[in-house]
């Protein structure tokens, strides 16, 4: 590893730190996500598993199922760009689990050409769509 490349992966570990730092926001019971996007050294949006604002925050129903208009954490920090003046082209999320095919779309139409994510999920159809729209997906293991 150069020296960059080192100065990045510190980087990296302190901003996947901090989404899942953020992902402690979610009222979500059943599993807590969080997400930030990155562009040029700037956080420019945020993001955790959640229900549309304006909805009341319980995110599971009474069988303990989670309802099917919660947004998941990457879905949320890109919306959030779009109802801001930023851009998510060319940027980098961060998100604390790997992302599902749903927010893979959206992470591929938003312009997004890298993602680190620090804990794998059992599905990965998700990153391999990312990777077959060449864009530059990364694990790194923090320990908290
Ligand atoms: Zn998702």
């Amino acid at each position: 590893m150069n020296d960059n490349s080192e100065k990045q992966y510190e980087l990296d570990k302190r901003y996947l730190r901090m989404a899942a730092v953020w992902a402690e926001n979610s009222y979500c019971k059943r599993r807590q996500v969080g997400a930030l996007i990155v562009k040029d050294q700037m956080i420019i949006s945020d993001g955790y598993n959640g229900t549309p604002s304006g909805f009341e925050n319980v995110c599971e129903d009474e069988n303990n199922v989670t309802k099917p208009y919660v947004l998941h954490a990457e879905a949320n920090a890109i919306t959030k760009v779009a109802a801001s003046s930023n851009s998510s082209k060319g940027a980098t999320i961060y998100v604390t689990s790997a992302p599902c095919i749903e927010c893979a779309k959206l992470i591929i139409q938003s312009g997004i050409k890298r993602v680190v994510y620090s804990e794998k999920y059992r599905i990965d159809d998700g990153c391999q769509l990312l990777k077959r729209a060449e864009i530059c997906v990364d694990y790194i293991e923090i320990n908290e």
